[in-house]
């Protein structure tokens, strides 16, 4: 018995696609399928006119509702969006995320966390600037604990978090990393010096991610004086770190974006760093922001959907989830292409026009439909 056949959709290239659900995951997948009526408890006839991709999934917000600093709901900144899948990036650190990990069981979204190498997280600004708060017993129990939730670890390297400390924290999140959970990757935010950009990208490795990669800040990737992409930015970018956009509400910049494209460098991953504050007041907003910022900038729109399905599927890896394949998870976002006139407005306060974005208008989560009204 098929549970819900979606007919008369399309990919973001235009190709016709319909799927076939069952028991939660992809059943089968083809340009047209006909099942005897008798063995389809739902139809989903699209007409001809909505696209779908796999579920998108957005790999830097915050979304555990008990912090002062950062905080939202799981669908909020996931479902209401058409985000099937939310990537919480370091709100919580040992000490808590057993907390996050049992609301974020309730919610409709999928929720995975980043764990912070500092014990509570971001319960105060500077997280990183007591390095008593890094305990590697505290977080091999979290992890033994929940494996399922924890997918990676984050570590925010800029000055208000690292106090007096430099590139140590970072240093004690790779050794942690590679004596024990050299599957897992580390997400580190860049930001204001010190540490000083360079030093930090040097202790990465190949799969790390490198979030706020756009930012506008002096220690960032952009040399404004020669209006060029600097030099080791490039060398890192070409061994394999991820750059992930991690919008937020001071870390994403046009001018900085434009430079990159116009040089050939392109983020690999599209995420938000959407919390409550950017959310409500902006200049996040939504998900379908951020994604038609960079499409503004030139990001064609079926490699900016493959930067929030495969790409973060492959960089966390997320098994089951990132592609419309049978087998998998029947994680779906159903969407429009919306043609009207937008400002946009960038962390630094710069405007473009958008003419286009992506309206989400139904998620479908483990098989479950759910009509989104943004
Ligand atoms: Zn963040």
């Amino acid at each position: 018995m098929i549970d819900l056949l979606i007919k008369n959709a399309k990919t973001i290239d235009g190709k016709r696609i319909e799927i076939a659900v069952q028991s939660g995951k992809i059943h089968e997948v083809g340009a047209t399928m006909t099942y005897d009526a008798a063995d389809v408890s739902e139809e989903l006839d699209l007409g001809g006119d909505s696209y779908i991709s796999a579920g998108w999934i957005d790999g830097h917000v915050h979304c555990f509702e008990k912090m002062d600093l950062y905080y939202d709901y799981p669908d909020k900144v996931g479902i209401d969006s058409g985000v099937t899948t939310v990537i919480d990036a370091g709100t919580t650190g040992a000490e808590n995320v057993g907390e996050f990990h049992d609301l974020a069981k309730a919610a409709k979204t999928n929720v995975f966390a980043l764990l912070n190498i500092s014990k509570w997280g971001i319960v105060e600004q500077d997280e990183l600037a007591d390095l008593s708060k890094i305990q590697r017993d505290l977080i091999e129990e979290a992890l033994a604990k929940y494996g399922d939730f924890i997918i990676g670890f984050k570590a925010r390297m800029s000055k208000t978090v690292i106090g007096d400390n430099g590139i140590i924290p970072l240093e004690m999140a790779k050794d942690i990393q590679a004596q024990h959970f050299k599957e897992l990757p580390l997400m580190v935010h860049i930001g204001s010096a010190p540490p000083v950009l360079e030093e930090t990208l040097s202790l990465l490795t190949a799969g790390d991610i490198v979030t706020h990669c756009f930012n506008g800040k002096d220690n960032g990737i952009l040399d404004r004086s020669r209006g060029q992409i600097k030099a080791f930015a490039w060398e890192h970018y070409r061994r394999g770190l991820v750059f992930d956009i991690g919008h937020g509400t001071a870390s994403f910049d046009f001018d900085v974006t434009e430079t990159a494209f116009s040089e050939g460098m392109k983020a690999h991953m599209i995420s938000t760093d959407i919390y409550s504050r950017n959310r409500l007041d902006g200049p996040v907003f939504n998900f379908p922001t951020t994604l038609a910022k960079l499409h503004v900038v030139g990001y064609s729109w079926s490699e900016i959907i493959e930067k929030v399905t495969l790409v973060p599927a492959e960089v966390f890896k997320l098994e089951g989830k990132g592609q419309l394949v049978a087998g998998y998870d029947a994680d779906v976002t159903i969407f429009d292409r919306v043609e009207s006139t937008q400002t946009l407005v960038d962390s630094q306060g710069n405007e473009r026009q958008a003419n286009e974005w992506l309206q989400p208008v139904k998620a479908i989560v483990g098989g479950k439909q759910y009509d989104i009204n943004l």
